[in-house]
C-alpha cells in the first residue's frame, strides 16, 4: 500500500523543496488543502514559528485526516532586533512601529517576495559586517489525524534548523524564493542562495537539516503510517 505524507503549505517554492527532500522516502506526496488561510497567531518573532507550526500541522491533519507535515519558517536578522522574523512572508507590509501586518495585506507572494526583499534591503542601509548577519530558522512538525487520536489529531514529531549567513548589499539571482535574493549563506562562497542551484541549496539549507531530522524519527517510527 502507498504511504501517503500531506504537507500543509500554500506556498509553491516550500512544495517544491519538499518534495526534492522527501524523494528519498518513497512516499507519495500530497498537498493537504484549506479553504481558508490557516492561522499563524504567534507574535513572537523567533519562537513563533514552533508554535505556528504546530497550529498548522494539526490543522492540516485534521483536513487531510493522514500524516501531515507543516512548516513555518522565515528570516531573522539580529542588527534589527529579529526581524521580519514570523512576518518574513509580508514583510513589506508591517507596520514595524506597531509590529504588526497591516489589515489588508493580501497580495500574492509573488508581489510580496521583491518588496520584502527591497525593504529588507532599506533596513539594512548602513549596517555593515558583521551586522548583516541573518539567518533562515524553519519549525517543522509531523501530525496525524488518525483513528487512535479519535476525531482529532496529534503530534508525532517536531524540530526546529537554522541555516547561517549575512544580508547581501543587493538582490542577486533569479532562482529559488522568498529572500534567497538577498541571502548569502556561510558556505555558498559569496552566493546568494538564489544565484546557486536548487540542488545546492538543497543540500545545506535549513529545510534540509530539518528534514534529516524527520528522516532519523521515521527511521525509527516506521508505523506512522499504518496506524
Ligand atoms: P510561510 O510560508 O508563511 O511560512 O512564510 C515563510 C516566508 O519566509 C516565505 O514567504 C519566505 O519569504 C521566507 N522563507 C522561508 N524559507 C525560505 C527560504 O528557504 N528561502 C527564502 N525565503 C524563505
Amino acid at each position: 500500500m502507498a504511504r501517503t505524507l500531506f504537507i500543509g503549505t500554500t506556498n509553491p517554492g516550500k512544495l517544491g523543496e519538499f518534495v526534492a527532500l522527501l524523494g528519498p522516502l518513497g512516499l507519495t506526496v500530497k498537498v493537504a488543502r484549506s479553504a481558508d488561510e490557516v492561522e499563524e497567531p504567534s507574535t513572537d518573532l523567533l519562537d513563533g514559528f514552533a508554535e505556528n507550526a504546530r497550529i498548522k500541522a494539526l490543522a492540516y491533519a485534521r483536513i487531510s485526516g493522514g500524516v501531515t507535515l507543516a512548516e513555518d519558517s522565515g528570516l531573522a536578522v539580529a542588527a534589527l532586533g529579529g526581524l521580519p522574523g514570523i512576518y518574513s512572508a509580508r514583510f513589506a507590509d508591517v507596520d514595524l512601529a506597531a509590529k504588526k501586518v497591516l489589515k489588508d495585506s493580501c497580495r500574492p507572494r509573488e508581489v510580496m517576495d521583491p518588496l520584502n526583499n527591497q525593504r529588507l534591503l532599506e533596513c539594512m542601509k548602513g549596517f555593515e559586517q558583521p551586522r548583516r548577519a541573518a539567518l533562515f530558522r524553519t519549525a517543522a512538525v509531523l501530525a496525524t489525524a488518525s483513528a487512535r487520536a479519535g476525531r482529532g489529531a496529534e503530534v508525532l514529531f517536531s524540530a526546529t534548523a537554522e541555516s547561517h549567513g549575512w544580508i547581501a548589499q543587493e538582490a542577486r539571482g533569479d532562482r529559488g524564493f522568498g529572500y534567497d535574493p538577498v541571502f548569502v549563506g556561510q558556505d555558498t562562497f559569496g552566493k546568494t542562495y538564489a544565484e546557486i542551484d536548487p540542488v545546492r541549496k538543497n543540500l545545506k539549507s535549513h529545510r534540509k537539516r530539518v528534514m534529516d531530522e524527520l528522516f532519523f524519527w521515521l527511521s525509527k517510527h516506521t508505523d506512522v503510517f499504518d496506524r
